[in-house]
Protein backbone atom coordinates (compact mmCIF):
# COMPACT_ATOMS: atom_id res chain seq x y z
CA UNK A 1 0.00 0.00 0.00
CA UNK A 2 3.04 2.49 0.52
CA UNK A 3 4.21 1.92 -2.83
CA UNK A 4 1.00 2.30 -4.10
CA UNK A 5 1.21 5.81 -2.25
CA UNK A 6 4.87 6.60 -3.33
CA UNK A 7 4.27 5.88 -6.63
CA UNK A 8 1.07 8.37 -6.93
CA UNK A 9 3.01 11.18 -5.29
CA UNK A 10 5.58 10.49 -7.92
CA UNK A 11 3.50 10.31 -10.89
CA UNK A 12 1.55 13.22 -9.58
CA UNK A 13 4.56 15.23 -9.02
CA UNK A 14 5.99 13.89 -12.48
CA UNK A 15 2.90 15.02 -14.15
CA UNK A 16 1.83 18.06 -12.93
CA UNK A 17 5.52 19.99 -13.85
CA UNK A 18 5.80 17.92 -16.62
CA UNK A 19 2.04 18.23 -17.82
CA UNK A 20 1.85 16.75 -21.53
CA UNK A 21 -0.21 17.47 -24.32
CA UNK A 22 -0.20 21.08 -22.89
CA UNK A 23 -1.16 24.17 -24.71
CA UNK A 24 -3.50 25.16 -27.29
CA UNK A 25 -4.40 22.96 -30.17
CA UNK A 26 -4.31 25.55 -33.30
CA UNK A 27 -6.63 23.21 -35.38
CA UNK A 28 -9.60 21.65 -32.93
CA UNK A 29 -12.71 21.14 -33.83
CA UNK A 30 -14.69 20.59 -30.38
CA UNK A 31 -13.30 22.31 -26.93
CA UNK A 32 -14.64 23.05 -23.75
CA UNK A 33 -13.74 24.95 -20.10
CA UNK A 34 -14.43 22.98 -16.92
CA UNK A 35 -14.21 24.59 -13.63
CA UNK A 36 -14.44 22.99 -10.45
CA UNK A 37 -15.16 26.41 -8.01
CA UNK A 38 -14.62 23.82 -4.83
CA UNK A 39 -10.43 24.25 -5.29
CA UNK A 40 -10.63 27.11 -8.05
CA UNK A 41 -8.94 24.59 -10.99
CA UNK A 42 -9.12 25.22 -14.70
CA UNK A 43 -9.19 23.13 -17.62
CA UNK A 44 -9.76 23.96 -20.76
CA UNK A 45 -9.81 20.55 -23.23
CA UNK A 46 -9.01 21.26 -26.89
CA UNK A 47 -9.71 18.08 -29.09
CA UNK A 48 -9.35 17.30 -33.40
CA UNK A 49 -11.46 14.58 -34.35
CA UNK A 50 -10.86 12.35 -36.77
CA UNK A 51 -14.40 10.70 -37.54
CA UNK A 52 -14.89 9.26 -34.80
CA UNK A 53 -11.12 8.99 -33.45
CA UNK A 54 -9.79 11.11 -31.25
CA UNK A 55 -6.68 12.49 -33.43
CA UNK A 56 -5.12 14.92 -31.02
CA UNK A 57 -6.08 16.62 -27.72
CA UNK A 58 -4.23 19.51 -25.70
CA UNK A 59 -4.84 20.97 -22.62
CA UNK A 60 -4.55 24.53 -20.55
CA UNK A 61 -5.20 24.87 -17.03
CA UNK A 62 -4.54 26.31 -13.45
CA UNK A 63 -5.29 24.87 -10.40
CA UNK A 64 -4.24 22.17 -7.94
CA UNK A 65 -1.52 19.25 -8.26
CA UNK A 66 -4.19 17.01 -8.67
CA UNK A 67 -6.02 18.61 -11.06
CA UNK A 68 -3.11 19.52 -13.85
CA UNK A 69 -1.73 15.79 -13.50
CA UNK A 70 -4.98 14.43 -13.94
CA UNK A 71 -6.04 16.16 -16.95
CA UNK A 72 -2.30 15.12 -18.38
CA UNK A 73 -2.79 11.49 -17.70
CA UNK A 74 -6.08 12.22 -19.42
CA UNK A 75 -4.98 13.36 -22.40
CA UNK A 76 -2.35 10.30 -22.57
CA UNK A 77 -5.24 7.89 -21.61
CA UNK A 78 -7.68 9.07 -24.88
CA UNK A 79 -5.23 10.30 -27.36
CA UNK A 80 -5.87 8.14 -30.57
CA UNK A 81 -9.44 6.38 -29.02
CA UNK A 82 -12.32 6.53 -30.25
CA UNK A 83 -15.07 8.90 -28.65
CA UNK A 84 -16.84 5.37 -26.78
CA UNK A 85 -13.28 4.08 -26.28
CA UNK A 86 -12.89 7.14 -24.39
CA UNK A 87 -16.02 7.67 -22.22
CA UNK A 88 -15.90 3.97 -21.54
CA UNK A 89 -12.87 4.70 -19.85
CA UNK A 90 -13.68 8.03 -17.86
CA UNK A 91 -16.54 5.50 -16.37
CA UNK A 92 -14.12 3.34 -15.23
CA UNK A 93 -12.13 6.38 -13.84
CA UNK A 94 -14.97 7.62 -12.02
CA UNK A 95 -16.27 3.93 -10.79
CA UNK A 96 -12.33 4.27 -9.58
CA UNK A 97 -12.55 7.02 -7.49
CA UNK A 98 -16.50 6.34 -6.26
CA UNK A 99 -15.18 3.15 -4.74
CA UNK A 100 -17.12 0.98 -7.28
CA UNK A 101 -14.33 -0.94 -9.52
CA UNK A 102 -13.78 -4.08 -9.56
CA UNK A 103 -9.85 -5.55 -10.25
CA UNK A 104 -10.53 -6.07 -13.56
CA UNK A 105 -11.78 -2.33 -14.06
CA UNK A 106 -8.48 -1.42 -12.06
CA UNK A 107 -6.31 -3.32 -14.40
CA UNK A 108 -8.30 -1.30 -17.45
CA UNK A 109 -6.74 1.67 -16.17
CA UNK A 110 -3.39 0.81 -16.06
CA UNK A 111 -1.39 4.13 -14.85
CA UNK A 112 -5.02 5.78 -14.07
CA UNK A 113 -5.30 3.25 -11.31
CA UNK A 114 -2.47 5.49 -8.84
CA UNK A 115 -6.02 7.72 -8.53
CA UNK A 116 -7.24 5.23 -5.99
CA UNK A 117 -5.48 6.89 -3.31
CA UNK A 118 -7.39 9.61 -3.92
CA UNK A 119 -10.85 8.14 -2.57
CA UNK A 120 -10.25 8.97 0.64
CA UNK A 121 -10.20 12.71 -0.09
CA UNK A 122 -13.51 13.32 -1.61
CA UNK A 123 -13.28 16.67 -2.19
CA UNK A 124 -10.05 15.74 -4.36
CA UNK A 125 -12.10 13.73 -6.53
CA UNK A 126 -13.67 16.42 -8.03
CA UNK A 127 -10.16 17.61 -8.95
CA UNK A 128 -9.36 14.39 -10.50
CA UNK A 129 -12.19 14.15 -12.74
CA UNK A 130 -12.38 17.89 -14.00
CA UNK A 131 -10.62 17.15 -17.15
CA UNK A 132 -12.87 13.81 -17.74
CA UNK A 133 -16.19 15.62 -16.81
CA UNK A 134 -14.49 18.48 -19.24
CA UNK A 135 -13.54 15.96 -21.96
CA UNK A 136 -16.75 14.25 -22.29
CA UNK A 137 -18.58 18.37 -22.51
CA UNK A 138 -16.18 18.55 -25.48
CA UNK A 139 -16.79 15.45 -27.12
CA UNK A 140 -20.65 16.41 -26.94
CA UNK A 141 -19.39 19.63 -28.54
CA UNK A 142 -21.19 21.59 -25.56
CA UNK A 143 -20.40 25.14 -25.55
CA UNK A 144 -20.84 26.28 -22.15
CA UNK A 145 -18.66 25.90 -18.65
CA UNK A 146 -18.99 22.62 -17.13
CA UNK A 147 -19.11 22.93 -13.57
CA UNK A 148 -18.15 19.99 -10.66
CA UNK A 149 -20.91 21.64 -8.33
ZN1 LIG B 1 -8.05 20.90 -7.16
Amino acid sequence: MNDLRDLYQEVLLDHSKRPRNFGVLADADHQAVGHNPLCGDKVVVYLRMDGDRIADIRFQGQGCAVSQASASMMTESVKGKTRAEAEALFKRFHELLTGTAGPETVSELGKLAIFAGVRKYPVRVKCATLAWHTLHAALARKAETVSTE
